[in-house]
């Protein structure tokens, strides 16, 4: 599918219009930000790498029964999905203490988190994306009762799914974030899901597969996401 006018430019992806109203592509840049866009670079593979394994993990989710937007791999760094309304809102889930749940309450990095928590924060990128609870988005109209429920059982739903996916391939899901938007009446997955938006850890050494290694300057950013990509079994040529 053709893409048409920029609709919109994010810190990672553009979004494109479509000849049809309801479809949209997504554009993966090789820009990675970090800290509300305080630190950004360049880094070469990564818009394919990440377009190629979002593609992957939205059809095991479909798979699972998850709806979500994703419709077609369209170039080497595109993808068309189905045009949602997107809640400003981004559902965290976490099974092991990272980042910065281990700053806000001073749990130690890497402890198994028993049950899994779940957080909503607001997308606002000026405020530093702050964490909000049910009442807020009730009350500020963010999201309805009805949607708050479908997005906390279907991330849950993706906790399922993907933590097995990832274990079965050596991989500890630690914490990741969704997006949903409203297509029609019906909550869909939206957005994403890379190792840009969730924390992987190799099960044995615990080594970091995912942006942290950006973040940190740990270095290897691009060969970490190939090398989750290559033990999922993601084709990247
Ligand atoms: P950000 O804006 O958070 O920096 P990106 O660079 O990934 O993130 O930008 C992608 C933008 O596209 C985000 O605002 C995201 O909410 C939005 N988006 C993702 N999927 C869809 C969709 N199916 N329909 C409409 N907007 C979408």
């Amino acid at each position: 599918m053709e893409k048409g006018e920029e609709l919109y430019s994010g810190k990672a992806k553009s979004v494109y219009k479509t000849a049809d109203p309801d479809k949209l592509v997504l554009f993966f840049r090789n820009d990675t930000s970090a800290f509300d866009g305080e630190k950004i670079e360049q880094l070469d593979r990564k818009g394919e790498v990440n377009n190629k394994f979002n593609a992957f993990i939205m059809q095991k989710l479909a798979q699972a029964g998850i709806p979500t937007h994703f419709e077609e791999i369209s170039s080497s760094q595109e993808s068309v999905v189905k045009k949602l309304e997107m809640l400003p809102i981004e559902c965290v889930v976490r099974n092991i203490a990272a980042g910065s749940i281990c700053k806000r309450l001073g749990i130690e990095e890497g402890i198994d988190i028993n049950p899994p928590t779940f957080e909503f924060f607001l997308k606002d990128d000026a405020r530093h994306d702050p964490m909000i609870n049910e009442f807020h988005i009730r009350s500020f109209g963010w999201a309805n009762d009805e949607q708050i429920k479908e997005m906390q059982r279907l991330t849950f739903k993706v906790n399922d799914v993907l933590k097995k996916l990832f274990l079965d391939a050596g991989m500890l899901l630690v914490d990741y974030k969704l997006e949903f938007g409203d297509f029609k009446g019906q909550l869909l997955l939206g957005d994403e899901f890379t190792p840009d938006g969730c924390r992987l850890w190799d099960a044995e050494t615990r080594k970091k597969l995912d942006k942290d290694r950006f973040r940190q300057g740990l270095g290897g950013v691009v060969e970490a996401y190939e090398e989750v990509a290559h033990r999922l079994g993601v084709k990247l040529d």
